[in-house]
């Protein structure tokens, strides 16, 4: 779908998959005007296709745009094009318990501008991928290097919406812990340099006793989906939970630690490294509580729990 600067977007169409064409001078390109999403699609046993709340990836794509002064699909015309771009590619969809189809939408300036100003002209684009479980036998723990040099975000940027500049800010962290063995990296603010914000591509959550905390959304870090569902997920299984600042000490002296995004769902830390200190959580580094809501989340997101919350949408 394509939309000039002021305009709506009107009805898309289907492509085949392939390069698409722009110009050397397309804002997206020159001056980052770039947001995506990210969500998937699973099969049930009966054959049904289900998506995970899907409009609340059409929000977030919207707050977004209005931060990086980008027209954007309305929640209806997100849903429909997500689901017939799935349904397009249902061959695609791996069969139950076997993995997801990945769907990526994309909105960009693609319209030509020289001088900083945003684009003229505006694309909204959805590509699919079939991917596997991420963890194909059992949870597996990651192990987590706590950042103190670079930030991914600093107060009023853009940390808080999902714009495809965020991404490069972090390849540099990732890739030096990568290279040393970590799974990826965690985050602290850029002010105190004590809170945790996130990991690259998924939020942090601390467990101690029956309580449940993660840092509070103040526009430094992505409002996770996978995050405000497994807040009221973990809510409804009795335990506590808040949304607060929540210090690197914390961290360390935590029972249990998880992360969770739409690829990891929720993901066991193993470990984790703060100024060359390593500490470790649980015996196997799988928490009680991480695998009993990743048990719980995914049960609901692949059609095996009753959806009590109203967040599942079948598309056939
Ligand atoms: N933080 C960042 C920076 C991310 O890229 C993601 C993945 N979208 C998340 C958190 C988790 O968000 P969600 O649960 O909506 O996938």
């Amino acid at each position: 779908m394509k939309c000039s600067q002021g305009e709506k977007f009107s009805k898309g169409e289907l492509q085949r998959f392939g390069n698409i064409e722009l110009s050397p001078s397309a804002g997206v390109l020159n001056y980052g005007q770039g947001l995506f999403e990210g969500l998937k699609a699973y099969r049930k046993k009966d054959g049904k296709i289900l998506l995970f709340r899907p409009e609340e990836n059409a929000l977030r794509l919207r707050m977004g745009a209005e931060r990086m002064c980008m027209p954007s699909p309305t929640v209806e015309q997100f849903v429909e094009a997500v689901k017939l771009s799935v349904v397009a590619n249902e061959k695609w969809i791996p069969p139950p318990g076997k993995g997801s189809l990945y769907i990526r939408p994309l909105l960009m300036g693609s319209g030509a501008v020289l001088g900083l100003a945003p684009a003229p002209e505006y694309t909204f684009l959805i590509f699919v991928s079939p991917v596997g479980n991420y963890f194909r036998e059992g949870l597996a723990p990651i192990n987590l290097i706590v950042e103190t040099e670079m930030h991914r975000a600093t107060p009023g940027g853009t940390g808080g919406v999902k714009t495809i500049g965020n991404y490069a800010a972090v390849l540099k962290a990732q890739s030096a812990a990568k290279a040393k063995g970590y799974s990826d990296v965690l985050y602290l603010d850029s002010v105190h340099k004590k809170y945790l914000e996130e990991v690259s591509s998924c939020n942090v959550f601390v467990v101690k006793g029956n309580l449940i905390s993660t840092p509070a959304i103040q526009g430094t870090i992505l409002p996770g989906i996978t995050r405000k569902s497994i807040l009221d997920v973990a809510c409804s299984q009795g335990f506590q939970v808040e949304e607060r600042l929540v210090t690197v000490d914390e961290l360390l002296d935590a029972d249990e630690v998880f992360c969770t995004g739409t690829a990891v769902v929720v993901s066991p830390v193993g470990s984790i490294t703060y100024l060359n200190k390593r500490v470790s959580y649980g015996r196997e580094g799988v928490g009680r509580v991480s695998q009993q809501l990743y048990t719980a989340l995914t049960s609901l997101q692949m059609g095996i729990a009753e959806d009590k919350m109203g967040w599942i949408m079948e598309i056939n």
